[in-house]
Formats: structure tokens, C-alpha cells, sequence
């Protein structure tokens, strides 16, 4: 029986008996355990698997903050995904060997704040994190649910999440994995890095388009081959590897909980003073993981959400409209080229106390009419606990020129969007709690903005741009990256966004 018809029957009977399942669809009462949320991806309504119990389950922060990284996390991902068993071997097997540093992801302090860098994993930017982990949820989750079909992976990608996903998938035995990037429309380092893919169960395909197109097809194809018996006798299931899955967001949670387990062994705060996070935002994942954080009692103060010239979620934040009725720009901070961010979604959820129906009435306003408003008593909630800065392709230039002049810290352009944010958060806002600023991408994946921003002119391939700017700025290149330089170009898919899902039926007999 396929896993989606068993769900059908027993959405509201067995399910909800099982006291394991503990999530629920955005859009409706649609509920589910978390083995069976990760393999899923999507809710079948479309809607985006939530925890509603997440605030209120008992969660033992100062415990959590005294292990050391891998215990942290093994404690965070039992609490937030309950019935895996054997969560310490799925973190180990996850990370284990993975990440240039111990501490996974290094808080470095930098002029009057703090960067948390988190690319230090095998394809230098922060996916990394979530995508070492999500494979090993996926294989425990298909033996949980005895699974027999193969588990295909489809995901949209704005330029990192795409090879990230392709590393930790590559023949994983039971998996298959299809990636979708918006042709031309990624950094010619991001695009090397997932043409080069090899793997036996893997596709890469360029869409003439954007990263919401991209993103948009992707869910299309899961409302049409998820519905009753379209997939049937093909021995396939699909799945998501972008964060609209909870198995990519619940690991991301960790490092909130590290950057402040860094600054108490600083004795830079004590246990119970809050701290700010400034996020560099395009999907919204990233700084949601700092919302769950702070749902399960770490003290965060404000979420900063930094965007580029994108800057839907800025007015969103300002004015309670979200209207993605605008033009769309390409800058140099392509992996926050977005302008709907799917994980707004579950802040709506759980902001609005688990109003399913508004939630649903609302995204099928975006989705028809390209805009939605919310009431005044819900953003004032949301302004509690988030603020919004924009910054334009100049700001983010500045930003990384400013900060190298003076603090010698080379950042890459996406952290460069949070730091302006930092920037300007400090002179309005601010209470004068610690700072940590998320960086996303190493600065040597977008050589060319990064040596522009610099005062110097890019000259060359993309590889001696990364050696011209490691020369200019004394900085290493990531193994990962330099390593790329001469491997063979293995994808030469090209399609129309309109041919996404004949794309996805082809491909899935080959995987
Ligand atoms: C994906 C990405 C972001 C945006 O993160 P979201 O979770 O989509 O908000 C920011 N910076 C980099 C380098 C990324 O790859």
C-alpha cells in the first residue's frame, strides 16, 4: 500500500491515535509523525508539516547548551523529530568527518559582533548543515515506515541547496535525487559544482527562468504525481530536500543553540541574557530554525531578517502586506533571489496560533492574486520577535569592502546583505544585547562580486578569480572548491519551466 493512500485513511483515524504524530499540515488537519513528515516533504494539501506542541513540549535548554556539538545536536533532533530511533548514530554517520571544524560551526568574533560561519561543510555554504543530516533521516525513516519504493529527492535550488542536496544523496542506496536551478542565474562556482555532480542516481537540470519558478514547478509536480495512483507501479516515491521539508529545517536549530553556547563559555553573556541574530534570508528557512529556537526556551531576543534588492520580506515587515507583484533582480547574492519565501508559512501557522484556515486562505491569495495581508493582531506578534532590513547591490558591496578595511574579515556577499542589516539594526533598534550575524557561503564560491567589491577587477575563469582573490586577500580556498577545477561537466540538461514535470517522468525510470 502506498504511503500516501495509508495516509488518506488514516489522516484522522489511526493517526491521530498515534501519539507520535505530532505534526500537522499548515493548511489543515492533515497530521502525521515526524518519519512520516521527512519523507513526505510536502502535506498533501500543499501545506507545510508543523509541530503545533513545539512551544509547549518541556525542552531542557541549559542541559542541551553544556554538550559538546554532535550531543547537542542528537538532543535537539530527538526533541524536535520524536520516534527516530537511534538519533546519536544518525548525527555521528552525519557529520562525523564532514566538517573542516570540531565545533561545526565557528563563532568568530568580528569588530563589535559576532559571525557564526556556517560553511564549513563539505560544499562551503550553510546548507551543508541540514543536508548531511537529511539523508540519514530519509534511510532511518524509510525502514521506520517499511518503505519498499525508491525515495526520489526533487529539489529547487537558488544555488546552494542544489549541490549540497546532490553530496548528500549521491548514491545513498534507495534514494534518488532530481535538482532544478534557475539557467544562468547561479554563480559560475555554484554551477560547477553541481555539473560536475557524479552519481548513479542523480539529475541536474538548468530551467530557463527564476529560482520561484523553479520552486513553483517543483511543487506542481508534487500536487500532480502525489495525487491518488499517478505514481503507482513506478516503484517511486517523492520527496523534498528544501527546507519546506522539516528534516532540512530541524537540524539548522542547532547552531542557534552552539552560537549561544559559544558566547556563555566566552562569559560574553550568562545563562538567560538574550541575543540577537542577524539572518541573511531568502526562503526564509535559515532564520525560522532562530524562530524554532527561540519557541523551544533559548533566549533569543530579535531575528534580523536581512534581505537583498529582493526585499518582499522587508515590506512584509514593515507593513504586514506580503506582494510579490514586483520586479524580480538578479544580484550578486543569488541564493537570496526570492521573492516567495515558502517557510513564511509556518510563521503565519504558528504565529497565528494554528489558524490552518486563514493560513490556507491566505497562500491561495499569493499563489492567485500574488499578495495577502495579515491582521494587525498577528504582526504585532511577528514584530516581536522579527525585524526587517534591506540592502542594496552598492550596500552589499560596501559592506564587504568595509568590513575587510577594517576588520581584516573576509566575508562572501550574502553574509555582506546580514552585516549592513547588523548595521543599521545596531543604529535603530538595537538594546545592546550580543550580536551574531549568520555567515551562509564561503566568499570564494562568488569570486568575481567579492574581488569587485574590493576594488579589484575579476580577470579569468571563476578558478582564477578564487586564486586572484585567495592572492589579494591572504585567505584560503575550501578544498571543496579549488578540487572542482578540471573535473568533467556531467549535466547539460536545459529545459523551459513549462517542461518540468515531463522532465521528472522521464528521469524517474533512470534513476
Ligand atoms: C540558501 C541561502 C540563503 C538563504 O537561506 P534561506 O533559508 O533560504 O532563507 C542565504 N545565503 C546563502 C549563501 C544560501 O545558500
Amino acid at each position: 500500500m502506498s504511503l500516501f493512500s495509508k495516509f488518506k485513511r488514516s489522516a484522522s483515524a489511526e493517526s491521530a491515535a498515534d501519539p507520535n504524530a505530532i505534526f500537522q499540515s499548515t493548511r489543515g488537519d492533515f497530521k502525521a509523525t515526524a518519519a512520516q513528515a521527512v519523507l513526505l516533504g510536502l502535506a498533501p494539501d500543499g501545506g507545510l508539516f508543523v509541530d503545533p506542541t513545539i512551544a509547549s513540549r518541556p525542552f531542557d535548554v541549559q542541559g542541551c547548551l553544556k554538550l559538546e556539538p554532535l550531543g547537542m545536536a542528537e538532543k535537539i533532533l530527538s526533541h524536535m523529530l520524536p520516534g527516530f530511533p537511534d538519533m546519536g548514530g544518525l548525527v555521528h554517520r552525519g557529520y562525523e568527518g564532514k566538517f573542516s571544524s570540531p565545533e561545526l560551526t565557528p563563532l568568530v568574533p568580528v569588530g563589535d559582533e559576532y559571525i557564526l560561519e556556517l560553511f564549513h561543510g563539505p560544499t562551503a555554504a550553510f546548507k551543508d548543515v541540514a543536508l548531511s543530516m537529511l539523508p540519514q533521516l530519509i534511510t532511518a525513516a524509510r525502514e521506520a515506515e517499511h518503505v519498499r519504493e525508491k525515495t526520489v529527492i526533487l529539489t529547487a535550488t537558488s544555488g546552494d541547496t542544489g549541490k549540497a542536496a546532490l553530496e548528500g544523496f549521491h548514491d545513498v542506496p534507495g534514494t534518488g535525487i532530481i535538482v532544478f536551478f534557475p539557467h544562468n542565474g547561479v554563480s559560475a562556482v555554484q554551477q560547477a559544482q553541481m555539473l560536475t555532480q557524479v552519481g548513479s542516481n542523480v539529475a541536474v537540470c538548468a530551467v530557463r527562468g527564476n529560482f520561484d519558478d523553479c520552486q513553483s514547478g517543483v511543487k506542481a509536480v508534487f500536487s500532480t504525481l502525489n495525487e491518488p495512483g499517478r505514481l503507482d507501479g513506478t516503484g517511486v516515491k517523492l520527496s523534498s530536500a528544501n527546507s519546506i521539508n522539516i528534516g532540512r529545517l530541524a537540524p539548522q536549530v542547532v547552531y542557534y543553540f552552539l552560537a549561544y553556547a559559544s558566547l556563555l563559555r566566552r562569559n560574553r553573556i550568562a545563562f538567560g541574557d538574550n541575543v540577537d541574530f542577524v539572518v541573511p534570508t531568502g526562503n526564509f528557512g535559515d532564520i525560522l530554525a532562530g524562530y524554532y529556537a527561540k519557541l523551544m526556551g533559548l533566549p533569543v531576543g530579535k531575528l534580523v531578517c536581512a534581505s537583498n534588492a529582493n526585499r518582499v520580506l522587508t515590506d512584509f515587515f514593515a507593513d504586514g502586506s506580503y506582494d510579490r507583484r514586483r520586479q524580480f533582480y538578479k544580484t550578486v547574492s543569488p541564493s537570496m533571489d526570492i521573492l516567495v519565501s515558502s517557510n513564511l508559512e509556518r510563521l503565519l501557522f504558528l504565529a497565528s496560533g494554528g489558524d490552518a484556515a486563514q493560513v490556507k486562505a491566505d497562500m491561495l491569495r499569493l499563489q492567485n492574486s500574488g499578495y495577502y495581508k495579515l491582521s494587525a493582531s498577528t504582526m504585532n506578534r511577528i514584530r516581536e520577535d522579527f525585524s526587517g532590513y534591506c540592502c542594496d547591490e552598492e550596500g552589499t558591496s560596501e559592506a564587504i569592502r568595509t568590513c575587510f578595511r577594517e576588520t581584516g574579515y573576509l566575508c562572501d556577499t550574502h553574509t555582506a546583505v546580514a552585516l549592513h542589516a547588523a548595521k543599521e539594526y545596531r543604529q535603530k533598534e538595537s538594546g545592546g544585547a550580543p550580536l551574531v550575524v549568520l555567515s551562509t557561503a564561503s566568499p570564494f564560491k562568488f569570486p568575481a562580486a567579492v574581488l569587485s567589491a574590493l576594488g579589484e577587477e575579476p580577470a579569468g575563469d571563476a578558478f582564477a578569480q578564487m586564486d586572484q582573490l585567495a592572492v589579494f586577500t591572504g585567505k584560503e580556498i575550501p578544498a571543496s572548491l579549488s578540487g572542482l577545477q578540471g573535473r568533467e561537466v556531467l549535466h547539460n540538461d536545459v529545459i523551459d519551466k513549462a517542461d518540468i514535470l515531463r522532465y521528472v517522468e522521464d528521469k524517474l525510470p533512470l534513476l
